[in-house]
Parts: structure tokens; sequence; C-alpha cells
């Protein structure tokens, strides 16, 4: 006896189908007309030896002729014995019933002659030789029936795992596509119907077709590098991707993607699963527009307010003049208006710096740049009476994107301000050359530090969380956020030691840059708050 067609080529065959559309999955599977078998076979001895064999195992047997042979429903079996030649023909027979018919195909049984080769019986699933001793064939019969059995079995429960499978496939909501990286650019092989419903395009659309037509023309999206970063390290990654309907209009895709190894660990297929983000990305954007525009409406009220006040005074200042008769304090008064534009000037000047978006990085003199953000900030820092120490020590340029660090430093000093506004206090601003132990870089340390009310380890904690802020209406809580992301592009970094002891209670914020540290333009977003720290500095 010899089994010719082994049960775990179809098993395998069936866990080689890789898209849960495939037609394998369709039609029922039962495990088909247990305990009939049917004999047709010329030679009557030979009938009557396996019809009884077949009983002993229960069977109850049908005798085809021949020439019925060619008509009869071979899958109403659970055994077909045979000749070879019939064998051969049964099975081309029972060949072009698709596969999910597989667990009611009979087994096959070639019947040989001991003088027949081997091959005669290929393309039956067993042979056995004739004659022989019944005992034995008794023992053969029931291996082969056994084994046909524990095949059908097992063929049905991996049949309706893969049936569960896709029954979960085609429920979520989210879009599910897999593609196959055996094959040149990676073909869609699958798409459920969430990603039909998302996209527009049909499963038979799709198929056969690399999943960047999604993208259009927009190849160049970040997200796109990431994915193709995760495919060449066979690694999982989820990237945001603006893609196309079939309509033509935009989405935003959250999708996530993870590598499908086989039974040797190679990979074989992609998985993707993909969600509308459409809605979370616009909530995103309004929100930035929104402190963009909370930001301009602070800096128009308070540059109104500041801008007031000498302007008042000097039409104060030319009314007197006009009615001056004394040449001395006619002067005077005039003088007295020229001082007041300038400081308008100063400040008009200064505002329209923290707009003005560096997209080159340059030399900057850290210590003049400190002189021109503390010369703004004088009227309010003289208001608290806060005394200011202002130590020049680095000799060097640092190469950064000015209008950036400027917006650094301006937080750092409104921050202090505001620790020491209720009191009088001291600030004082260093600068240093020095070497980053971290990095091994050089360049200039910035120290702000005040004698103002100190931070709990709670607040020092949160410190550069964005939104994060104690000043209630007054903060944004995006200084520092911000002012980190700033210094990190520069390859610095910002650190902070605070104190609340009654005693030396106050704040020392030490700001790194690189000489040359900066890495890339800064994005638009990164400019958006831009003016915050100035708005609540003047
Ligand atoms: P905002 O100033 O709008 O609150 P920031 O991000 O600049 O936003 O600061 C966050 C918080 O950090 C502040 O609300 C404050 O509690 C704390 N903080 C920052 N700098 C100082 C400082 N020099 N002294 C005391 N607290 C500070």
């Amino acid at each position: 006896m010899s089994f010719t067609r082994p049960a775990s080529d179809i098993l395998s065959h069936l866990e080689q189908v890789a898209s849960p559309e495939d037609p394998a999955f369709e039609g029922s599977v039962t495990i088909a007309h247990p305990g009939m078998a049917a004999i047709s076979l010329g030679d009557n001895t030979d009938r009557r030896v396996l019809g009884s064999a077949l009983e002993q195992l229960g069977l109850s047997v049908h005798l085809l002729q021949p020439g019925d042979f060619a008509s009869a429903d071979l899958r109403t079996y659970e055994l077909v014995l045979t000749s070879p030649a019939l064998a051969r023909q049964a099975h081309n027979r029972l060949g072009e019933h698709p596969l999910q018919d597989a667990a009611a195909y009979p087994a096959v049984v070639s019947i040989c002659a001991p003088d027949q080769d081997a091959g005669a019986a290929s393309g039956s699933d067993a042979a056995i030789t004739l004659p022989q001793d019944p005992a034995a064939l008794l023992a053969q019969l029931s291996v082969i029936l056994y084994a046909h059995r524990a095949f059908a079995r097992r063929y049905q429960s991996a049949m309706e795992e893969l049936r569960l499978n896709r029954r979960i496939f085609r429920s979520v909501t989210s879009g599910i596509s897999v593609a196959d990286v055996t094959k040149p650019d990676m073909p869609l092989t699958y798409v459920n119907p969430a990603f039909e419903v998302m996209t527009g395009y049909s499963l038979e659309e799709v198929v056969g077709r690399n999943c960047r037509f999604l993208q259009r023309n927009e190849r160049d999206q970040p997200g796109v590098a990431l994915l193709r970063k995760a495919i060449a390290n066979q690694e999982q990654t989820t990237a945001v991707l603006r893609n196309f309907r079939r309509d033509g209009t935009s989405f935003w895709n959250e999708l996530v993607i993870s590598p499908i190894r086989n039974r040797d660990g190679e990979l074989t297929h992609y998985v993707g699963i993909q969600n509308d983000v459409t809605a979370r990305m616009e909530f995103e954007a309004a929100l930035r527009q929104s402190e963009k525009l909370a930001a301009v409406n602070r800096l128009a009220a308070t540059m109104a307010h500041e801008i007031n006040n000498p302007l008042e005074s000097v039409m104060n200042l030319l009314f007197l003049a006009q009615h001056e008769t004394d040449p001395e304090r006619l002067k005077h008064y005039i003088s007295e208006a020229d001082n007041e534009v300038r400081r308008i000037a100063v400040i008009t000047t200064e505002s329209l710096r923290f707009y003005r978006q560096s997209t080159r990085p340059r030399a900057v003199d850290c210590d003049d740049l400190l002189t021109s953000v503390l010369d703004l900030y004088a009227p309010k820092l003289s208001r608290f009476n806060i005394e200011v120490v202002h130590h020049r020590r680095a000799h060097a340029p640092v190469v950064c994107l000015e209008s950036e660090v400027r917006q650094v430093v301006s937080n750092m000093v409104r921050n202090a301000i505001d620790a020491m506004r209720a009191d009088a206090g001291r600030l004082e601003v260093r600068t240093r050359v020095r070497t980053d132990w971290k990095s091994g870089l050089r360049g200039v340390a910035l120290t702000f530090a005040d004698t103002g009310t100190g931070m709990s380890a709670d607040v020092l904690r949160k410190l550069f969380t964005p939104f994060f802020t104690t000043k209630g209406d007054a903060g944004t809580g995006l200084g520092l956020w911000v002012s980190s992301n700033i210094v990190e592009r520069h390859r610095g970094h910002i650190a902070v030691r605070s104190s609340q002891n009654p005693r030396w209670a106050g704040t020392v914020f030490t700001v790194f840059l690189p000489f040359d540290g900066v890495r890339e333009m800064p994005s638009q977003d990164s400019l958006l708050p831009a003016a915050e720290s100035l708005l609540s500095g003047l």
C-alpha cells in the first residue's frame, strides 16, 4: 500500500491562500458521506475480497460497472476503489470541482496487480496490491480510511478558522489591505470592505496594483519616506498620509503596516490597517490656527496699550510746545517728545522682529541679543523694581536662527519677571563659552537666574509639557515647550534648577546653544507662537 497524494499538500495550499476573498472560502465544508464505498473492478474475485473487507470496516458497498463509472457522482462516496486507469479518470473528474469541495472528495484507491509498477497508480490517493492476505488487506484499508477521515477533520477545522478570520476581516471598521512582497512592486492581494468604503475603490480595482496610487502625485510626503524605510528594514511602522479617494477628494490616512512571515521566517506579505483621521487632523490644525490668532490678538492689544502711553505723552508735549514761547522750554518739550517717539519705534521694531521668520542661520552675538531683549523689557523690569545684572562672557557668535533664539531668550526673561512681579527682585543674566559634556559640542551657555517664587517639584516635572501653566488665563503654557523645541533643533538643551526655600527662593534656567548646531529650516508651525513671549512680556 502507498499514499500517492499527501493530505498535507492540500492543507499547505490552504495556508497559502492570501486573500480571504479567494473562492476557496466559499461553499460549505462537510465531511462527506461517511460510510459509503464504491468498487468498480472488472475482476469479480477482487470485488468480493474488497467488499468483505470494507463491510468489516462498517462501510456499505456499491458496486459500479466500469460503464457506469463515468456518469456516477463519485463525491457521494467516502472511498472509491478501482483500477489504476479508472482511478486516474476519477481523479481528473474530481479535480474539476473547486478546492472547497476537497473535504467531500472520496479517497481514490488504485487496486494494482502484483506485476504493475507503482507509477501506474499515480493520480490516486493510495494504492493496494491484490491478491493478498485478507487480514493484511483489512489493515491497509483501515489505515487508508483512518488517514482520509483524519485529513477531512483537519481540513474542516482549518477551513473554519480561515472562514472565521474572513468574517473578522469583513466586519472590522478599519480598512485592511494585504500586499504580496514576493511579487514585483508589491501588489495588493486583498482589501476588506471598510477599505472599499474609505477609498471608494473596489477590491477588483485595487488587486494587482501597488497601493501608491492612493497618493496620486503627492509622493514626497514624510509619511511615505517612513513607510519606505520600514519596508526596507522589514519592520512595523505607523504613518499618516494624505490619500485620495476614487472621486478625487483627499483624506488623512493613519496607516499601520506590519510584516507577515511564513513558517520559514521569510517575509511574504505586508498587512496594512488604516483609519481615516481627517477629522482629528482638521481639529489639530484648527487648534494651531486659533492659537496663532489668539497670539496675534494679544500682540495687537498689548502693542496698542504700550504705544498709547508714549503717544499720549507726545500729544501732551506737542500741545505744550505749541503754546510755549520760551525757546529753552520749547527745546525741552521737543526733545522729550522725540524720546517718546523713539520708544514707540523700539516697540514696533522689536515686535516686527518676532514676525520676521528665520529661514537662514546666521552668526549671532548672544550678548547683543540679550541686551536687545532686556531693552525691550526695561520698562516692565523697572515697573516691578527688578534689578538686572548682565555678565558678558561669550566671546564668539553662535550660528543660529536668530528670531527663534530671540523668542527663547524673551520667554526666559518674561517668566523671570512673572516670578518676581509680586516683590522686587534681581535677574542675573550670564553668557559663557562651554563644552557640553554629553554631546562634546562647544557653544554658549546663557543663564537666567531670578530671585522669584521658585517652583515646586510637581511644576518642575510638567514644565516642558504643552499647555502647562500656573498663570491661569494670563499664561498659555506654550513658552517653555516651544523654547525646548527650538533649542533641540539647534542641538542644544535647557537645564533648570529651582528652589522655594524662603531664604534662597528662585530659579536658574541655562540654555546651551552649540556654536554651529542648527540642523534644519524651521517649519511654519514652529513659528506660529513666535509672538507669544513678546506679548505677555510687554
Ligand atoms: P506660561 O508662561 O504661559 O505659563 P511657560 O511654558 O513659559 O508658559 O511656563 C510654564 C510654567 O512654568 C509657568 O506657568 C510657571 O509656573 C513655570 N515657570 C517658568 N519659568 C519660571 C520661573 N522663572 N520661575 C517660576 N516659575 C516658572
